[in-house]
Formats: C-alpha cells, structure tokens, sequence
C-alpha cells in the first residue's frame, strides 16, 4: 500500500467529512507518464486518459491534503503503475466526491468484510462507530507489513488475514466470514473486495443469515483478471440481474 497526499489550490471546495467516500482519479494512458499540469487540457481532448475510483482515507481541511491509500500490485494498470511511480510535484485530476459508505451506528452489532482496495474504507468506517459499538472486522492483506493502526472501538475485534495473492485463495476471507459466530440483534454488514470473493460473501448474508438490504452494503471493487472498464461492466450485469 502506499499512501499519496494530495493537495492543490483546486481541493479548496473539497467537503469535510467525507471519508469512506469515493473519488474518480484520472490517469494519463500511455507508459502512465507524468503529467505537468498544462498537458491535462490536451490529454482529455484527445481522450488519452483512464478513470480508477479511490477511496478518500482522509481529508484535512485547514491543510487542504486529501490522503489516498494506493494498492500496488503486479498485473499492470494506470493506477497501480502511477501510483508506484508517484512522485512529490506529480499531478492528477480527480472528480467527486460520491456519497459516503457508512454503516448504520445504530445497528447492534458491525459486521465489515474487505480486502486491501477496501481497507481505507473499512478504517474509515471504524474510526466513526460509537464508542460501545461491537462485532467484528477482518481484512484481507497480503502480509504482516500491511497491517494499519487504526482507532476502532475496544469492542470492535479487527483479524488480519494474509493471503499474497488477491485474487486467488478467496476461501481466506469468506471461510473467515463464516467463521464469526452470528449474534442476536439488527447487524450492520458492510462488505467490498473482488468480486467473485464478494458475490460469494453477499449470497452468505442474503439467503443464509437473511441480512435485510438496509443492514447490507456489498460492493466489488475490482476484478482478477480484469481492466476497471471490464470491472464494471460485469459489476453492472450483476446488479442488474
Ligand atoms: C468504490 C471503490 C473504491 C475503491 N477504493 C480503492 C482504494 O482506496 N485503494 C485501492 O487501492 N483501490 C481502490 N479501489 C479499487 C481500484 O479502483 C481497482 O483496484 C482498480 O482496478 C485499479 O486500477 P489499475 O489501473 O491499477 O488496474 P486495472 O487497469 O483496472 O487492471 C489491470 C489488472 O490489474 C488487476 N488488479 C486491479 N486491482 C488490483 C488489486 N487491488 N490487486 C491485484 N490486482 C489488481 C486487474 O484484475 C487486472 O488484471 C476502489 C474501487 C471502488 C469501486
């Protein structure tokens, strides 16, 4: 994972208190170059560009920073690629923000679910549980070192599950799932990783603990084997069927 600080004179307007949220990033196509900020007209004239959500970790309006945790990984792709390459100067162009995913704090117990493309998300979602809230977070990450302090509530019992490969070995973190003993009480189950690992996690919540669609936000955020534009046209089929 890699942490990439944004800031700018154009973050100005950006909204407080939308963490968990997610913005759409624009990536120069073409060996991922790095772009001065009078290339980026051009480069969407010529529509040379590519769009990757991110998820905002955090956002600090005195300073105007906006923190992006980046997965990098080894299967190619603008967003990886420019986000290994990052360098402090290098621009980008975002749009967003889109609504927050949060849980409902009023549900008994919290159930959230995801692999590192969601940990950001997840940790956001945590940070602003009540206090007494309970139940339970297991994240997938690919080894020890990608593991994050982050300020949960004590009754909030965070696993950490390692598998090198997202993407492959699903049954790590949906055996781990269905492991966590089902408590009594309205749950507030939020869950996002691939999407077969979510589709997977999703039919265990509706049709084996009859998790109601207000309790329930399941979401994939990429696919093994496939570019985000691939990504979402088979998320779109899957939601419309
Ligand atoms: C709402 C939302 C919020 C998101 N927030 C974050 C976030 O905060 N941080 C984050 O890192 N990601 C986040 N993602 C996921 C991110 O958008 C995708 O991982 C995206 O596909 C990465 O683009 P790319 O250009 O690197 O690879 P693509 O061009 O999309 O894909 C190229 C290849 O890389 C593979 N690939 C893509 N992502 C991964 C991965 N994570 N691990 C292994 N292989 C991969 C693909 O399967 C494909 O084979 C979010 C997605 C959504 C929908």
């Amino acid at each position: 994972m890699k942490r990439i600080t944004l800031g700018g004179e154009h973050l100005a307007a950006f909204p407080s208190g939308v963490e968990s949220a997610h913005v759409k990033l624009t990536f120069p196509l073409g060996k991922e170059k790095m772009v001065q900020p009078s290339a980026w007209e051009a480069l969407f004239a010529k529509k040379s560009i590519s769009t990757r959500p991110y998820t905002v970790r955090k956002f600090d309006a005195a300073s105007g920073e906006l923190e992006i945790d980046f997965v990098l990984h080894e299967h190619g792709g603008p967003a990886g690629n420019w986000a290994a390459r990052a360098e402090p100067g290098d621009t980008i162009a975002y749009a967003g923000p889109g609504p927050t995913k949060l849980v409902d704090g009023a549900a008994d117990w919290f159930l959230l679910a995801g692999d590192m493309t969601a940990l950001p998300a997840i940790a956001a979602n945590l940070e602003q549980l009540p206090k007494d809230a309970i139940g339970h977070a297991l994240i997938e990450i690919t080894c020890e070192a990608d593991k994050q302090d982050i300020a949960a509530p004590e009754g909030i019992e965070i696993s950490w599950l390692i598998n090198a490969e997202p993407g492959r070995n699903q049954h790590i973190l949906v055996d781990a799932v269905r492991e966590i003993p089902w408590r009594s009480g309205v749950p507030a189950v939020w869950v996002a990783c691939e999407f077969t690992a979510m589709k997977s996690l999703r039919g265990y919540f509706k049709d084996e603990r009859s998790v109601g669609k207000n309790q329930l936000y399941a979401s994939s955020y990429w696919k093994y084997g496939a570019t985000e534009e691939e990504h979402k046209r088979v998320k779109n089929l899957d939601m419309a069927s």
